[in-house]
């Protein structure tokens, strides 16, 4: 397959008439049969490098993605351009998995988006035999490395799938990725030796980079906010806090309201599409707004807080400026925010003796026996967990998971976001039953001929299409499955609100549990470097703060931004700090190929001499440059251990 005929299929479906960046890069190497790895930042134009591969030859494309929303998007999108598409995901029934998988058989489908919760299944194993994959596509590929910020277990099945579809190149996507990350994605996917990794710049120019140090954040939110006009996005760590700010924000006159994933479907969908389409300035939100909204002309990211990793800081301060014209991304910074965030590092990773209490309190919290357990189930309320045995939430629910990740427990708090019912009553008890609702009968005859097993165990449910069978709309739906529960007829557990606890193993003696390293000393020290890092880019005051998320990242010959606070901030020399940086630069590089005469150094910087001179003066006073008889050299760097570099 040669590049026109990429090109001609880019054409014909999407309407572009040259590829981006490094996209055609991955597509040849992906048509070479290669395993490919892409680095692209969001809106990179990432799906673009496996639907064009994918459809230029016979057969399926697989694509591994966490999220459910972006996925539905994608399928409608490939639909809408004429393209057979499927996804299968846990929101589904099992009747409606089946046919999507079938027509990936016998259909003629170009591409299945399935999530990797159900990449283990047998139902899915089953069918995949039968299937004719042509490439693996793994989708926010990050979350294979329990190194990254978002490791997720389930990834790790990949490997699994790879093995029954020998032959069959894997392509790994990612918009955030460490050098570190990039190595365990191409071990953990068993990239072959011939693997290629393509990486494009993630350098946002438009974007300044901002740290604003403050004792009054809400204060200098709003000065911010008054004097950067256009569409913003304040992040902030807790629920309460999106609706506080949001309301202090309407109170100063502002257009502005809250975002959390604790909010009704509709009332998200719609704050999100109110503020999408101009009708809302502001949204005060927690990180679970972002993923897959495309809004080009975001002016503005304020975070009142710090995120614990430059992953995280880097994707939602992304979300400024897409369209290329100049945007903001503001941190503000308290006098306590540092302790807090070291402190945090404890709190997720608290005592092996502390995560072995949590382990006894939980047992007697659920009534579990010794030597009893494996397979068992329960319905875990973690505040009313936490009132009983005097636990700090945060803190509780780091050890539980822990506990998980060491395999005695299984504590999932939604973990694909889906809703779940199972009745209480039997089936004759049911139909007996008088409904006084009268939304009732015609949701459970929905439910009845939407869903099965709903006698026999918790099935996943979708309010949105119950909603759409039942001509209600979904918050009925809501309410008339609530008062339902109310009444014991069935037990409704909504989306991401009552988490639960498996056993996976029977109870086992507190002080026998074992916690390896990979699982506790590693992942912590994983984590501090995450969150020393962080600290790192908030607290510097001599380094570009461009360049540094773009070194984090693993791309180290950036030059400074000219638009950060710390580049636009004054040097003690006089100049600007990015002025400082570059002319420094360039005379460390002029001087690393050997010793020069002042004169001669002047020269060869690109700058006005006087300002040469004013850096020279600064790096001599600093001893990092030595001068003798009008000489210029280098000095022996002395590395921070205190023995010399060399
Ligand atoms: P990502 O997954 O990397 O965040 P997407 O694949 O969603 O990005 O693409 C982002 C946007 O860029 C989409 O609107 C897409 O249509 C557009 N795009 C992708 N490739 C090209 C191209 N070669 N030319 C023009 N637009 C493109
Ligand atoms: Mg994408």
């Amino acid at each position: 397959m040669n590049k026109s005929a990429y090109r001609q299929i880019l054409k014909q479906y999407w309407g572009f008439d040259s590829f981006r960046g490094i996209q055609e890069d991955i597509i040849c190497s992906i048509g070479e049969g290669k395993d490919t790895l892409g680095l692209m930042p969001t809106g990179g134009g990432k799906s673009v490098t496996f639907q064009v591969p994918a459809l230029a030859r016979p057969g399926l494309c697989l694509v591994v993605t966490p999220l459910i929303a972006l996925m539905k998007d994608q399928v409608s999108h490939l639909r809408g351009r004429g393209i057979k598409a499927a996804a299968v995901h846990a929101g589904m029934t099992k009747e409606q998995i089946v046919v999507a998988l079938d027509n990936c058989i016998f259909g003629g489908y170009k591409f299945l988006y399935i999530s990797p919760e159900r990449l283990g299944t047998e139902l899915f194993l089953g069918k995949l035999r039968k299937m004719h994959v042509n490439l693996i596509t793994v989708d926010e590929s990050h979350c294979i490395s329990q190194w990254g910020y978002d490791f997720r277990p389930s990834y790790l099945k990949i490997a699994d799938v790879r093995a029954l579809l020998p032959g069959v190149p894997v392509l790994a996507l990612t918009a955030t990725a460490t050098p570190e990350v990039v190595q365990d994605i191409c071990n953990k996917l068993l990239f072959g030796a011939n693997c290629r990794v393509f990486r494009m710049s993630f350098e946002r120019k438009n974007i300044a980079y901002i740290v604003r140090r403050t004792t009054d954040k809400e204060g200098e939110m709003a000065h911010i906010l008054h004097s950067v006009p256009g569409t913003a996005i304040v992040y902030t760590r807790s629920r309460e806090g999106t609706v506080r700010l949001a309301e202090q924000l309407t109170a100063e006159g502002f257009s502005a309201t809250c975002y959390h994933a604790g909010l009704p479907y509709e009332t998200k969908d719609k704050r999100q599409k109110e503020w999408e389409t101009g009708q809302t300035r502001i949204i005060v939100a927690t990180n679970a707004f972002g993923m897959g909204i495309d809004k080009p002309d975001v002016r503005l990211v304020i975070h009142q807080d710090m995120p614990d990793s430059i992953e995280a800081y880097f994707q939602e301060a992304g979300r400024a400026g897409r369209d290329g014209c100049k945007a903001y991304a503001v941190l503000l910074l308290a006098p306590t925010d540092v302790s807090a965030l070291k402190r945090k590092v404890e709190t997720t990773f608290p005592s092996k003796d502390y995560i072995r209490t949590v382990y006894e309190d939980v047992n007697y919290f659920l009534q579990m026996a010794m030597g009893d357990g494996r397979g068992c189930t329960r319905l875990f309320d973690l505040s009313e967990f936490c009132r009983r045995f005097k636990h700090f939430p945060a803190q509780a629910e780091a050890a539980l998971r822990l506990l998980t990740r060491a395999g005695y427990l299984e504590y999932t708090d939604e973990p694909e976001n889906a809703s779940r019912l199972m009745f209480l009553v039997r089936r004759d008890e049911l139909y007996r039953m008088r409904e006084s609702n009268p939304f009732a009968d015609q949701l459970l005859y929905s439910l009845l001929r939407t869903y099965t097993g709903l006698f026999a165990d918790y099935v996943y449910i979708s309010e949105q299409r119950l909603s759409a069978l039942s001509g209600l709309t979904s918050q009925q739906v809501y309410d008339t499955l609530i008062a339902l529960s109310r009444q014991r007829v069935l037990h409704y557990i909504p989306a991401r609100q009552t988490p639960c606890i498996c056993y996976t193993r029977e109870r086992q003696e507190a002080d026998r549990l074992l916690f390896p390293p990979e699982i506790y000393e590693d992942r912590k020290q994983a984590y501090r470097l995450r969150v020393e890092a962080m600290l790192r880019y908030a607290t510097t005051d001599d380094d570009c703060r461009s360049r540094l998320l773009l070194s984090y990242f693993g791309e180290s010959d950036s030059s400074p931004c000219g638009g950060c606070d710390v580049c636009l901030g004054t040097h003690p020399t006089g100049i600007r700090n990015s002025d400082f940086r570059h002319i420094e630069s360039q005379i460390i590089r002029q001087l690393s190929a050997g010793a020069q005469s002042a004169t001669q150094v002047i020269r060869a910087v690109s700058a006005p001499r006087e300002k040469t001179g004013q850096v020279l003066r600064f790096l001599l006073d600093e001893d990092r440059l030595h001068l003798t008889d009008g000489i210029l050299s280098l000095r022996e760097q002395a590395h921070p251990t205190g023995i010399t570099n060399s």
